[in-house]
């Protein structure tokens, strides 16, 4: 166990057994949800405090105790505890936001579905995470209770699917799928795998930062049978990356499962080249391959989230050539109204010259010229 967590659980969780902590039905029942928990763990400050006495009207709160033990208790700036412990500047509606900025509700044929590419739709299996993010995209539905995993709309999911034979991705997030049980799971994978035209099925979830718990031999062995499948896993800030996180990618990776990271930009949180650096260089010890750095959604309060996108240039900037190839990520913005993602990156190409070289420039900003004469 990471010394975080094993010191945060003598203090906090003193009867939990090695079995009991380690045992992911327990860490869920025991999630941190109200203000008396939050404030006896941390020193909350006036504008957490504030916040958690509101309550109610915003985001549900819930923090598995293995993400509480990484939250630092002292500093309020830290990127784990920003992520988790509500402020009061959630409540404040900023021009350009909205609830569903992306327009998801506009391009869903079923209830929870998403088809705004022609080959590759969004399931939104459930609305249940284990732990919640403040600054989430879909804060519309999650914990809300409407999107169910029930038979019902799932059926209706799968004959849509059964329908659209153009349709040969399937991504599967919420919510996080993997807070369904194996059996329940297993009956979404086996009924995609079913369909012949689906020939990639992806998995969305946060849970191996703040649930590594989950991942089990017995999850993985399941896992394996639906092959290709891939994984997209939400990690934050470099502080994620501990003992039981890196045992959990190490179980996936090994069951053959493809792993990328995806990674919303945070002001003050993530949002340096140096910060990054250190967090993709700790996912691709752990076999992730860095995907997408998002932009963060204009969702109503999220301003004390964002950053101006030429910040997150700069981060690109600063990975790109000074770091693995691998670990640079593609920084998209996902257009409001339901555009999809628009990569957005560090202009490199600095015009033509008279001969028709093309002008270029390096990481170190140092110019080249490449001969780009042939025509046709
Ligand atoms: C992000 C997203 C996808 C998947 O996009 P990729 O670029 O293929 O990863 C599919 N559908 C919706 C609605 C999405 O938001």
């Amino acid at each position: 166990m990471s010394p975080a967590c094993r010191a945060f659980r003598a203090r906090f969780f003193p009867e939990a057994s090695d079995a009991q902590w380690s045992d992911w039905r327990w860490q869920i029942r025991h999630r941190i949800r109200t203000f008396e928990e939050v404030r006896r763990m941390v020193q909350l400050t006036t504008e957490e405090e504030k916040a958690l006495e509101l309550g109610g009207k915003m985001l549900p709160l819930a923090v598995t105790p293995h993400y509480m033990a990484l939250v630092s208790p002292t500093d309020p700036d830290q990127a784990i505890r920003r992520s988790m412990i509500p402020t009061v500047y959630e409540l404040r509606r900023c021009p350009g936001e909205a609830d569903d900025p992306l327009g998801e509700e506009h391009q869903s044929p079923i209830p929870g579905l998403v088809h705004r590419y022609p080959d590759r739709v969004l399931l939104l299996a459930t609305d249940f995470c284990s732990a919640y993010c403040r600054y989430c995209t879909r804060s519309r539905v999650v914990g809300h209770g409407a999107l169910t995993p029930s038979t019902r709309r799932l059926e209706m999911v799968f004959d849509y699917i059964r329908r659209n034979p153009a349709v040969r991705d399937v991504l599967v997030s919420g919510g996080d799928p993997l807070t369904l049980s194996d059996e329940r799971l297993e009956y979404i994978l086996a009924n995609l795998r079913a369909i012949p035209h689906v020939e990639v099925i992806r998995l969305g979830t946060k849970i191996p930062a703040v649930l590594p718990q989950r991942i089990t031999p017995q999850l993985v062995r399941m896992l394996r049978k639906y092959h290709p499948l891939w994984m997209s896993l939400h990690f934050t800030h470099p502080d994620e990356c501990c003992l039981e996180t890196a045992r959990a990618c190490a179980l996936l990776a090994d069951a053959g499962i493809p792993l990328g990271s995806q990674t919303v930009l945070l002001k003050g949180m993530n949002d340096s080249a140096e910060v990054m650096r250190r967090l993709v260089h700790s996912l691709m010890r752990m076999r992730v391959k860095p995907y997408y750095l998002y932009q963060c959604d204009p969702i109503s309060g999220s301003e004390h989230f964002r950053t101006a996108v030429s910040k997150g240039v700069d981060v690109i900037r600063g990975l790109r050539g000074h770091t693995s190839g691998y670990a640079v990520p593609t920084y998209v913005i996902d257009a409001p109204g339901g555009g999809g993602k628009i990569p957005v990156s560090p202009d490199y190409v600095a015009g033509r010259d008279a001969e028709g070289n093309l002008r270029l420039t390096n990481y170190e900003g140092g110019s080249f010229q490449y001969p780009d004469y042939v025509t046709g």
